[in-house]
């Protein structure tokens, strides 16, 4: 018999895309971009949940479809941060976005870190064992989570 993995996250469905406006966008580094997000439809906002090191699909309409991590704290509920470098079709065109225009988002996907019991920044965190954690490629982005 096979037992589902139960994830920390709860997500709403993953495999429908939810509209969501741009709140906010932070230049990083040239070429790399912040962007928060808050779904537009409040069940969705208050449903959607995530843990540190799953990605979201961003999706732009006639453009296409791109994996992103969501690079916010997960216990952040109202909005949910992308941290992106801008390299091709759909990341391009997310650069040419401004603040309220509107972003399809899925998710989330992706096996979460183990982090339970390991030492952050957070206050929360006072007291648990020291972690440390090597980051390469498209990973740095959900570190930040
Ligand atoms: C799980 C996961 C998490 C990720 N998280 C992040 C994240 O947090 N932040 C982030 O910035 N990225 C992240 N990525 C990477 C991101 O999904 C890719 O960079 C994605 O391809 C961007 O989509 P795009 O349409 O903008 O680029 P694409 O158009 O798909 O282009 C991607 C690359 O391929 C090259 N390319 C495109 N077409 C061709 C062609 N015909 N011939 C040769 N080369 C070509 C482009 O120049 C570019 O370098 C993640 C990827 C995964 C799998």
């Amino acid at each position: 018999m096979t037992t589902a993995t139960r994830l920390p996250s709860a997500p709403t469905d993953p495999w429908r895309s939810h509209p969501t406006q741009i709140v906010s966008i932070v230049d990083e580094t040239p070429g790399v971009r912040t962007y928060e997000l808050a779904f537009e439809e409040v069940a969705i906002r208050a449903g959607y949940t995530f843990a540190a090191g799953q990605f979201n699909m961003l999706y732009l309409p006639g453009i296409g479809e791109a994996a992103i991590s969501v690079s916010s704290d997960p216990d952040h509920r109202s909005t949910i941060a992308h941290t992106v470098r801008a390299v091709g079709n759909v990341t391009d065109a997310l650069a040419r976005l401004a603040v309220g225009e509107q972003v399809l988002v899925r998710g989330p996907f992706g096996t979460p870190w183990p982090t339970d019991g390991v030492e952050g920044t957070r206050r929360r965190d006072r007291g648990r064992r020291p972690g440390s954690r090597l980051a390469a490629g498209c990973d740095p982005p959900p570190f930040a989570a």
